[in-house]
């Protein structure tokens, strides 16, 4: 059987086409939603009528208890997780001024602590493999930051350190734990933004045009793959070259 792989956030964008690479390629696949439940189930039912392997599980990837139940869930169905694609994530544009706490908590605590739980729960089973696979998807505003952002661009920011951090902590057990920082892609997060909003993102990116979330799994898939067997604590960035 092919390494099964865990995707968070599933239901929709960049990680629901991150789960039908993986399944069209023959991996067992978790995916993971939150309030989204029907698409996500709809996403699993057709991935195993077309042949594939796959369960939609609900988990608030900030709830201790719920990741726990999620992993469970993976360990019985398809006994254990190889790759873990730490995707979930939230983002809402506001000046900084107007962020007040909880909003501040919040973020950090789907962004960000989302991805500790999930690693913690994912790295026993690794270790004791001594192999396995972490792709953390941060954001390119998490290397250079952006006004009116300033709160996701802290929380993407994290993602490269816990990233670069813990590949070289469990890099000697044979685990692998990259980042992929996409550009501006053409997904539900984005759909606040007005026409010209996204015209003029599209401009500035030198291929002049919005990144697919096909294009972003793409990069997950390749990381994951043994084609990447030597890259570990790295980012990549799938973002049309807008920042180099
Ligand atoms: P999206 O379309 O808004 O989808 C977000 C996904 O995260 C949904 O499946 C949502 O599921 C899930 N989610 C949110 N809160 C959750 C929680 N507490 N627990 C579990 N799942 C949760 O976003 P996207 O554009 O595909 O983004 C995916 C990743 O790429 C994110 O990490 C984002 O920061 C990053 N990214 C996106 C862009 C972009 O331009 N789109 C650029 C750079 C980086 P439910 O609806 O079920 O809650």
């Amino acid at each position: 059987m092919k390494p099964t792989v865990l995707v968070t956030g599933a239901s929709r964008g960049i990680g629901l086409a991150t789960a039908r690479l993986f399944a069209a390629n023959g991996h067992p696949t978790v995916l993971n939603y939150n309030c989204s439940r029907e698409p996500a189930f709809q996403a699993a039912s057709e991935i195993n009528a077309s042949g594939g392997m796959a369960i939609a599980v609900k988990a608030d990837v900030s709830e201790p208890e719920e990741v726990a139940a999620m992993f469970e869930a993976a360990n019985e169905q398809f006994g254990g997780v190889d790759i873990l694609v730490n995707n979930a994530a939230i983002a809402r544009q506001s000046l900084f001024t107007d962020v007040d706490y909880d909003e501040w908590r919040r973020t950090f605590s789907v962004n960000v602590d989302g991805m500790f739980l999930c690693c913690k729960a994912a790295l026993p089973y690794m270790l004791r493999g001594h192999r396995g696979n972490i792709i953390n998807i941060s954001s390119m505003w998490g290397q250079v930051g952006a006004s009116c952002e300033v709160l996701y661009s802290a929380t993407k920011a994290a993602v490269i350190g816990l990233t670069k951090a813990l590949a070289q902590e469990v890099g000697p057990s044979g685990i692998r734990v990259n980042c992929v920082a996409p550009g501006v892609i053409d997904t539900e997060m984005n759909s606040h933004l007005s026409p010209d909003d996204l015209r003029a993102l599209a401009d500035n990116t030198p291929l002049m045009r919005l990144g697919t979330p096909e294009e972003v799994a793409g990069a997950i898939y390749f990381l994951a793959s043994d084609n990447a067997s030597f890259i570990t604590g790295q980012v990549i960035c799938p973002n049309g070259g807008y920042i180099t």
